[in-house]
């Protein structure tokens, strides 16, 4: 009897093991992300920004919860995109873009425009950014005064305490927004404040200045290497769709537009792939420092190709003035 009661026993602690595992699975097991158009034409901006009327934002259904708005490259030569996620509890607002002023860039009126319910029953608002350049949150303003609100503040210690990270960088936190949940990725190394979005929606990594068809601008190489093997990690177990960035700045030929260009005719597509950010994480790792192009990106670390350029220009000063009084020392001789 003894013997069978402990042979039940193990049948059902097996059996409790084999249930525990696969509601694990279960709630491991990623759904199909939701599918959305990539049928949109950005506007290009104008050589003669004064001479061409532009709508200052740009909006795309990517699906109908999901909208990507440009902001038009008249109205700032960043042409920041920013991305607002609805879910069924609050909404998310991604960066709010370089223009502050509402007259000339009217970005909260759009966004609350979008948002489902009338005016006093809209759904909640979060307002979070890729990071603290001023390009990503100078709309920021236009969102303060208004019911339903959050902004979370762009600096260091307000990230880490809004979103409850333990272990910066090497935590990944969690937002609900009902029936969607957002996992935020710290990514410093373009700035010490850098995250990405990734949506379980639509599958979707939004990337900001981590990752975008452009210039990937270099503040810390250890820490940007370091970023690219956690986001490739954390998303080893998630559907991948696209990753959209904050910027585009190649055009379809893979060419840098000139720094400050108002004017991008025929751009990139800002939908970037997994390749690229394998692509991405392999460059890091050989990367000379300084300047180097790659297919869909190029890095560049200002600093030292500042620093190269000022030690340069002292080297071509130092012979200049060597040459100089080596001319004069023989003018003399022969004068004398
Ligand atoms: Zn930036
Ligand atoms: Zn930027």
């Amino acid at each position: 009897m003894k013997k069978i009661v402990g042979l039940a026993c193990l049948c059902l602690i097996a059996l409790g093991l084999f249930c525990g595992n696969a509601r694990t699975i279960a709630t491991q097991a990623w759904s199909q992300p939701v599918p959305g158009s990539r049928d949109v034409r950005w506007n290009e901006g104008a050589p003669d920004c004064a001479a061409s009327r532009q709508d200052p934002l740009q909006v795309h259904a990517y699906e109908p919860q999901t909208f990507i708005l440009r902001q038009s490259l008249c109205a700032s030569f960043e042409g920041n995109f920013l991305y607002l996620l609805i879910g069924s509890d609050k909404a998310l607002l991604i960066d709010t873009g370089d223009v502050a002023d509402p007259k000339q860039m009217p970005l909260a009126k759009t966004v609350l425009g979008l948002l489902p319910g009338e005016e006093h029953t809209k759904l909640p608002l979060l307002v979070v950014h890729t990071h603290s350049h001023r390009d990503h949150r100078l709309g920021d303003p236009q969102f303060e005064s208004l019911p339903s609100v959050q902004i979370v503040p762009a600096d260091l210690e307000s990230i880490r305490a809004f979103f409850g990270f333990t272990k910066w960088p090497n935590s990944v936190a969690h937002l609900d927004l009902g029936g969607r949940t957002v996992d935020v990725i710290p990514t410093p190394g373009h700035h010490p404040t850098h995250l990405a979005f990734y949506d379980d929606r639509t599958g979707i990594l939004f990337s900001g200045d981590f990752l975008l068809p452009g210039r990937l601008v270099i503040d810390d190489a250890a820490a940007y290497h370091g970023s690219a093997v956690r986001v490739i990690d954390v998303l080893k177990t998630r559907p991948l769709t696209h990753i959209l960035g904050g910027h585009i700045e190649l055009d379809a030929a893979g060419h840098a537009y000139r720094m400050g260009s108002h004017y991008h005719p025929t751009e990139h597509s800002l939908e970037l792939s997994k390749e690229d950010l394998l692509a991405l994480s392999a460059a890091l790792e050989g990367f000379n420092g300084f300047y180097a192009q790659h297919a869909n990106f190029i890095l560049s670390d200002p600093i030292h190709n500042l620093l190269a350029l000022a030690i340069t220009a002292v080297a071509v000063l130092i012979l200049l003035v060597w040459g100089l009084r080596r001319l004069l020392r023989r003018r003399r001789r022969t004068t004398g």
